[in-house]
């Protein structure tokens, strides 16, 4: 029972070190709010935007489930903007309405950078249908936002849509700038995987830029990292990023083969934009391998996957592709009319290279159409963009090398501040942790200290017991006989002992006490016979009970007649104990051997010897009497006899 207390106490207090230590490990990092179910649907979601789109789209869907019963208008805004980034390559209509609800909840948003969000999707909608320059205005305002409301997530997507954008306008430099930061803010918020789509979008400027080798390294790079992270979706998109530099660089195997593996991708993932860029490639090889009507087959086929994606530029790509071909072909009309309305998707975006080519093409059709004051201006257009296109690409490789020159400079200064501030963080966890331990230590410490005083006072709080169980008498509850002689022996061993009496009591005819009461009124005999010496017992004397019904009195520091005196008082009191409720008529006597300790070399063993020798005289003498039996050198007959008399009075 007391094992148990003691074991439950240790266990509570260790319970109780336990959460002080885990409790200043969490107040470390806390996490004070808890978290949404839709939340994790959410996380899924946005990670699977890069490999599986379908899957992307189930998840924030499920998420949407969640918000209806439990609503959260910042986890609703994410969700909705997941769907509209999903749906502007796909559904126009369908990503305006996402777009339109999360723009509602914007009110009720607790985080204001998702402002940036829906600026960037709106947007998406309308750089995807060719409006570059109101799409443009939004993702400005989307920078201003993420940057005001300092979220640095926001502010990336947003200057990698403006960065991104701004390389299609041909505004290479400004655009690199965008898209290296966005780069590095993905970098330092531990985004791999949008770090990624960043390079990506750097690899496609560069292409824009003419630097096509460097745009096919890039790629490369980026296309190895995306195949280990399983991007299926992101893969799609740099394959066929890829089959446009080796178009561009005219490795028409090469480019053939990464078209090629982007389609086989883009189906299985049931990717229609991706389908129609894939194939609107391999049209251009074909083109360029001198098989127009393959190339025409394939366009049929891009077509159809076209229109089922809102793509612009997509559409003017096809376009050409078929002018191109139909060119060779001789049908010159279709040619035209199909270059026609590719330009003026290239033209309102103003996609330099594209517009280039388009003009060119034209040039060439209408000249063989006989039309050639038309072909001659289309030329002069051509060279004209074609200048331009050098120029700025020029110019633009100018202020590239200062954006990277510039950025390479901030990256080692950003390295320096980051090691540096990696040093401080690190010394503060360690501080940290040391001052947890310590305080793990000195409550550990505290808990043992109890542990072990708790153990300790219980140990002597039963060895006390034991003691006392060992030395004490159980029926009566005066000391017993080993207790009585080991405090005797020392006071005999003495150099100069002082004078000391042993008094032996025995209980006359106690045998029939129990014949006649029972043995349970021989005990209460016993115990009211101790009681009433005990009251006569005062220190230095002590008592005990030598077994059966006999006690012994040891009284140092008395001489005999003091001690006889005793004697005569203790034989009377107990005489005088009232037994009539338990014994009726009786009464209880005791008959007493008196004996003194010798002046020098006395035992215990000797003095009890002699005063068994006067009570067995006393015995003799009729009971109910003292007898005493001196030491040899003492005068036996100095003792004072009383007369004997008869027991139970
Ligand atoms: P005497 O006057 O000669 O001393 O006679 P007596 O009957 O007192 O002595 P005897 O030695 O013949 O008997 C002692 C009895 O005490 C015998 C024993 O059963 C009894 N006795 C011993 N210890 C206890 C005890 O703890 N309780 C009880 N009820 N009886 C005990
Ligand atoms: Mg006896
Ligand atoms: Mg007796």
């Amino acid at each position: 029972m007391r094992l148990l207390t003691l074991t439950r106490l240790a266990c509570l207090l260790v319970a109780a070190a336990f959460l002080t230590v885990a409790g200043t490990a969490r107040a470390a990092d806390s996490h004070p709010n808890q978290l949404h179910p839709a939340q994790g649907y959410i996380d899924q979601a946005a990670a699977a935007v890069r490999s599986r789109p379908a899957d992307s789209v189930r998840d924030a869907q499920a998420a949407l489930k969640l918000l209806a019963d439990q609503p959260n208008a910042d986890l609703e805004i994410r969700a909705r903007l997941l769907l509209c980034d999903h749906l502007s390559e796909r559904d126009k209509a369908g990503a305006e309405t996402e777009v339109a609800r999360a723009r509602a909840l914007l009110p009720q948003a607790t985080r204001r950078g998702l402002e940036a969000g829906v600026l960037n999707c709106e947007g998406t909608i309308l750089e995807t249908a060719g409006e570059n320059a109101r799409a443009r205005e939004l993702y400005e305002q989307a920078v201003a936002v993420a940057t005001r409301a300092h979220d640095d997530e926001m502010l990336a997507a947003s200057l990698f849509a403006r960065g991104y954008l701004l390389g299609l306008q041909g505004q290479y430099a400004t655009g690199l700038a965008d898209l290296k930061r966005a780069q590095s803010l993905y970098d330092d918020l531990q985004l791999p995987d949008h770090s990624l789509t960043a390079m990506n979008g750097i690899a496609i400027l560069y292409n824009r830029m003419g630097d096509y080798a460097q745009a096919r390294y890039m790629y490369d790079q980026a296309l190895k990292a995306q195949r280990d992270a399983g991007m299926y979706r992101e893969q799609s998109v740099t394959l066929h990023n890829l089959g446009r530099a080796h178009e561009n660089l005219r490795e028409w195997d090469a480019a053939q083969a990464a078209f090629q593996e982007t389609y086989d991708i883009s189906r299985q993932l049931n990717y229609a934009r991706g389908e129609a860029y894939a194939l609107r490639g391999l049209a251009a090889v074909k083109n360029a391998k001198g098989d127009p009507n393959g190339a025409l087959q394939i366009l049929e086929q891009a077509m159809v996957l076209q229109r089922q994606t809102p793509d612009a530029r997509l559409e003017a790509q096809i376009q050409l592709a078929r002018g191109v071909a139909l060119h060779r072909l001789r049908q010159l009309t279709a040619s035209a009319e199909a270059l026609e309305s590719a330009l003026k998707v290239f033209r309102q975006a103003d996609s330099l290279n594209e517009l280039r080519a388009t003009y060119g093409e034209l040039a060439a059709v209408l000249s063989d159409m006989g039309n050639w004051r038309e072909g001659y201006a289309q030329l002069l257009n051509a060279q004209e963009t074609s200048e331009r296109m050098f120029r700025n690409q020029v110019d633009q490789r100018f202020a590239t090398l200062k954006v990277e020159f510039d950025t390479a400079a901030k990256e080692k200064e950003n390295a320096l501040l980051m090691r540096e501030n990696n040093a401080n963080q690190l010394a503060l966890a360690e501080g940290q942790r040391a001052r947890n331990l310590q305080r793990a230590v000195i409550v550990l410490t505290v808990i043992l200290a109890v542990l072990l005083a708790t153990l300790a006072w219980h140990q002597w709080r039963s060895t006390r017991r034991m003691h006392r169980l060992a030395m004490t008498d159980e029926l009566t509850g005066v000391p017993n006989r080993r207790a009585v002689l080991s405090r005797l022996a020392p006071l005999l061993l003495q150099p100069n002992p002082p004078s000391c009496a042993m008094l032996i009591i025995d209980i006359d005819h106690f045998k029939s006490i129990n014949d006649q009461h029972g043995h349970a009124e021989g005990d209460e005999a016993l115990k009211s016979v101790a009681r009433e010496l005990r009251e006569d017992v005062h220190e230095p004397a002590f008592i005990g009970r030598l077994g059966g019904e006999e006690f012994v009195v040891v009284i140092p520091g008395a001489d005999f007649d003091k001690a006889y005196r005793l004697a005569e008082r203790f034989r009377e009191g107990v005489m005088s104990i009232d037994t009539r409720r338990w014994l009726k008529d009786r009464r209880i006597t005791v008959s007493i051997g008196l004996t003194m300790a010798k002046a020098t070399g006395d035992t215990s063993s000797t003095m009890l010897q002699r005063a068994d020798a006067a009570l067995y005289d006393a015995k003799r003498a009729g009971r109910n009497c003292v007898k005493a039996q001196l030491p040899a050198e003492e005068s036996e007959a100095s003792a004072p006899m009383k007369p004997a008399q008869v027991g139970f009075a």
